[in-house]
């Protein structure tokens, strides 16, 4: 049965594998840059961030080398920065104990930096030919259709079954296809919601196209809703510089971001909370629009405010003044894009947007 399902589906791959630049090449290296970058992001922006990266970072060595400002600032947009500091951290690790190669079995994998299971599975599979499985949401979707799984894939008994039942259909020979085939299966057949069974290869092999309940599976855990936080963004200029901190927070750790006062301030409640939050004396305090960012776990709400402050007037303590050709160098999260573009409007004399 698990023959003829691979059989079956890296006959359909054949057909339709999309040509990408991570595919057709045996380099471990690439393959984890490749399945970093794709966790949480489409294929299509994945496209030039991957060929950028590995341009200026082409082998293990050279990304350990690297500093992390500029490995974040390469990452810069696609979002979900922890991964990019995680393979820089991995690439130091392989450079020291592995002299640069990244090793060949899935548990050695899993103990560096950013090589979680999938992507260990995803290693092992593609770029050595071990018939390990690399399970992500696309496979889990797909097998716990294909092998009738219907109960919570969040139970780690069920998990286990799931990673059990997706490593017996995995072939000796292509098993690095086999599992791109099976990924590349869930997010353009076996989609979540209705999926387009008419379509696909393993129709006649599937437990829930068969009890017709393909739609209410997987089983997934419940998730807490995002929480939604509102902040009030401060654009606060001194001269021709803009006021600015380097995060300490996990989420987006080592980012720059204007200052963020927790609340939707008014512009009557604005002046004194700056005062005391910011110990600044803002003058001018302008609406400059409003702005919402989704995280998995948050909903940011801004409103931004435009001020400014007395020329030669210091910065609070963490913060800095700096100058628009500083900010370009800096790393700044696509959180605050409608703060940076209000900021580089006004640079450019523009009166930004009122609200
Ligand atoms: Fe998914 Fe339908 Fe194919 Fe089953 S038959 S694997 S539910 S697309």
């Amino acid at each position: 049965m698990s023959d003829q399902i691979a059989a079956l589906l890296l006959a359909w791959y054949d057909r339709h594998a999309r040509t990408l630049p991570w595919r057709g090449i045996n380099d471990p290296y690439r393959t984890w840059v490749s399945e970093t970058m794709l966790q949480q992001t489409r294929v299509e922006t994945v496209i030039s961030y991957y060929e950028r990266f590995l341009n200026r970072f082409p082998t293990v060595t050279a990304l350990a080398e690297a500093p992390e400002e500029e490995v974040v600032k390469l990452w810069e947009g696609l979002g979900y920065y922890s991964r990019a500091r995680n393979l820089h951290k991995g690439a130091k690790q392989v450079a020291e104990t592995y002299g640069g190669l990244l090793p060949t079995d899935v548990d050695s994998l899993r103990k560096i930096s950013g090589i979680g299971p999938y992507t260990a599975g995803a290693i092992a599979s593609i770029a050595y030919r071990q018939p390990v499985p690399a399970v992500d949401g696309n496979v889990i979707r797909v097998v716990s259709r294909l092998a009738g799984i219907r109960e919570n894939v969040g139970i780690p008994s069920v998990r286990r079954a799931l990673e059990a039942a997706a490593g017996l259909l995995i072939p000796a020979e292509r098993p690095g296809d086999f599992n791109q085939a099976l990924m590349d299966l869930g997010s353009a057949v076996c989609t979540p919601g209705t999926p387009a069974c008419e379509r696909c290869p393993l129709q006649a092999k599937c437990d829930a196209y068969a009890a017709g309940d393909a739609e209410d599976l997987p089983v997934l855990p419940r998730k807490n809703p995002p929480k939604v936080i509102e902040y009030t963004l401060c654009l606060v200029f001194s001269g021709d510089r803009v006021l600015m901190r380097q995060r300490s927070e996990s989420l987006l750790h080592g980012l720059w971001v204007f200052p963020m006062l927790e609340g939707k301030l008014s512009l009557r409640q604005a002046p004194a909370q700056i005062r005391k939050q910011l110990r600044l004396v803002p003058e001018e305090i302008v609406p400059a629009g409003e702005a919402r960012h989704v995280f998995t776990h948050q909903i940011w709400e801004m409103t931004l405010l435009t001020m400014q402050v007395q020329e030669g007037e210091k910065a609070p303590a963490g913060y800095r003044f700096v100058t628009g050709d500083e900010m370009a160098s800096l790393t700044v999260p696509t959180a605050v894009k409608a703060a940076v573009k209000v900021v580089r409007d006004r640079w450019q004399k523009k009166l930004p947007e009122q609200v």
